[in-house]
């Protein structure tokens, strides 16, 4: 998000601490780096993953230094797996019921709370034991820097709005693409290391830590559970009513100030009141929820200083574990049904049944009592707009926020769909997410449910290296065109990808492949060819053309001339007037528009095997 007047004030506040020397380090120091610099610094790359090493050599029966990947860099992607008793393989875990919460840190780098108040909790698990009991039943495994490449473009002047560290990393990775993005298109060499440690691991509970942008106010950690579309609603019921109370009763008892995740519809006047987002399944939080398991987004916020928001983030963490062992049996029990139920509803095709694929805010608000600072606004002479600009005393006010997400688009999941094997880059997608495939023997052909889609926009700005059919900013709200259902009888060559519907992860695939999705490939625009014509008569050749029809059918003449009398624009427009014809003409490219993929409501007769 954006703000100018936020830098005004970090000046005005100073935030640099005064320089201090660094106490010497002896082997029984085990304070963080950040905690030896008095919150000044974070550690880079290097001496992070020395830290980690330092533990895990000092507990080597307790923590496990893994490497799950490479940058597009080259740098190792790595995770801590912390267990009490050393089990550290997967499948053993899942078979004796102990719930794996799995912690990203610094996919935005810059955004470094999460990765320093690991470090503490890992040292307080496994060697200060202060928190060894948080292990009694949970496996916690721990990415300390998940955007490594953007980690190590490090600097002083890469989060403008936020005060403090004195240097950190940068958002983006070394292609200049937001991994908070790439969850679903999976693009990154990143994406796709994580895609295989979710699937080794399964965790039962993920946590992505950021910092805010935006407003001002007195939290200092915020948070949202599992706001995705399309969440299992018992597990829904569970966060709602068992995690986040405790959440918020724990942190608020440890000093901080906890709330939820704050949107103000315009930040200049937070008397507009709350918005209310998805999270879609491009952000990591909202993809988890395709997987049957909950996602808490942790945002600490960007103006407390970097010592409040550490030790903020650390008391989030620890209350969740706290949860976590709590309801152990209760949470491994819902993800297991969770998953069953997903499986159980994709063995036949359910016409009446509804998956949410888009959400918007109700009409109905309810009040929320919004903990901010007073603040004045005025007109600025340097923008020419609204500047607020915040005071240091509290100030509490109502303020309207939208009661629920509405379902404003639903499809039926269909009994598998199926993709032409043409289209690889889409099928790796689907790879890539570790769905299960299967592979047409023979060609094959026949009529599918399938869309055609028109009106289609592109926007000309790129976003993440796409020029996709959606507005970035409000994603979930806005899809340019319009995917009518149609049945067409469809060509499928042999090695057709067919993706059934009763597999764990089947959401997944219904967002990547219903085309009106918000993280569709066709939103992102991995089907733009589809939309290209490809052939046209001259206007020469089209107006022979023309002038023959209207001769062998007079009721076309007739159908022409009253357009050509009603609709000013078309008769102004003389290529409309001969595509009128070609359209009509046996010339036209019945495919043009056509999605390729189809939505079978069996999977009796398709050659399989
Ligand atoms: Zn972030």
């Amino acid at each position: 998000m954006k703000s100018i007047t936020v830098v005004l004030l970090l000046v005005a506040l100073g935030t640099v601490a005064p320089a201090q020397t660094p106490s010497t380090k002896s082997a029984s120091d085990w304070r963080t780096p950040a905690e030896r610099s008095d919150y000044r610094t974070t550690p880079r790359y290097d001496e992070t993953m020395a830290y980690v090493r330092r533990v895990a050599a000092a507990a080597p029966g307790q923590v496990k230094v893994e490497v799950f990947g490479k940058t597009g860099e080259g740098r190792e992607l790595v995770d801590v797996v912390v267990s009490r008793d050393g089990v550290f393989d997967p499948a053993a875990l899942h078979r004796a019921g102990r719930p794996i919460l799995l912690i990203q840190n610094a996919i935005h780098a810059g955004e470094m709370d999460g990765k320093d108040s690991c470090l503490a909790l890992l040292r307080d698990m496994v060697i200060t034991k202060s928190q060894a009991r948080l292990l009694e039943r949970v496996v916690v495994v721990i990415i300390p820097i998940y955007n490594a490449d953007g980690h190590e473009r490090f600097g002083p002047y890469n989060r403008i709005n936020q005060n403090g560290p004195e240097e950190m990393g940068w958002r983006v990775n070394a292609t200049n693409l937001n991994l908070n993005r790439d969850y679903m298109k999976a693009e990154a060499p990143e994406t796709h290391a994580w895609l295989k440690l979710w699937n080794r691991w399964l965790p039962d509970f993920f946590v992505d830590d950021h910092v805010t942008d935006g407003a001002d106010y007195q939290y200092d950690v915020t948070y949202s559970l599992s706001t995705g579309a399309g969440n299992d609603p018992a597990l829904i019921e569970w966060q709602q009513k068992n995690v986040a109370p405790y959440l918020d009763k724990s942190v608020a008892a440890s000093g901080h100030v906890i709330g939820p995740l704050i949107f103000l519809t315009d930040d200049a006047d937070p008397t507009k009141g709350m918005d209310r987002y998805p999270s879609l399944p491009r952000f990591a939080d909202g993809y988890v929820v395709l997987e049957n398991r909950p996602g808490m987004l942790v945002e600490m916020h960007m103006l407390k200083d970097y010592k409040t928001r550490v030790t903020g983030n650390y008391e989030i963490l620890c209350a969740l574990l706290e949860v976590m062992n709590r309801d152990a049996v209760t949470l491994v029990r819902l993800n297991r049904e969770a998953d069953a139920a997903v499986v159980a509803a994709g063995k036949r095709f359910n016409p009446s049944a509804k998956f949410p694929l888009r959400t918007a805010p109700s009409k109905e608000t309810e009040p929320f009592l919004y903990h901010t600072f007073k603040y004045t606004r005025e007109l600025s002479g340097v923008s020419g707009q609204v500047w607020i600009h915040y005071a240091p005393e509290p100030l509490d006010i109502t303020i309207p926020h939208p009661a629920r997400l509405e379902t404003t688009l639903a499809v039926a999941p269909p009994r598998a769909y199926i993709v032409p094997a043409q289209w690889t880059t889409e099928i790796e997608v689907l790879a890539a997410h570790g769905l299960q495939l299967e592979r047409t023997t023979r060609a094959w052909s026949a009529a599918v449910d399938t869309y055609r889609c028109t009106d289609l926009k592109w926007n000309a700005q790129s976003f993440e290296g796409h020029h996709v059919m959606f507005s970035p900013q409000f994603a979930a709200r806005s899809f340019s065109g319009h995917c009518t259902p149609v049945r067409e009888t469809l060509s499928f060559p042999a090695g057709s990808v067919v993706v059934p519907m009763d597999q764990r992860a089947a959401k997944v695939a219904m967002e990547w492949l219903e085309p009106e999705g918000p993280d569709s490939a066709v939103a992102w625009g991995y089907f733009d060819a589809v939309f290209e014509q490809k052939e046209y008569g001259e206007d020469y050749v089209v107006e022979k053309l023309a002038r023959d029809m209207m001769a062998k059918d007079p009721k076309l003449r007739e159908e022409f001339e009253q357009r050509v009398a009603a609709d000013k624009q078309f008769a102004g427009d003389p290529k409309a007037r001969l595509d009128f014809f070609y359209r009509r003409s046996p010339w036209w490219d019945r495919e043009l528009g056509l999605y390729p993929v189809g939505r079978l409501t069996t999977i009796e007769g398709v050659p399989l095997r």
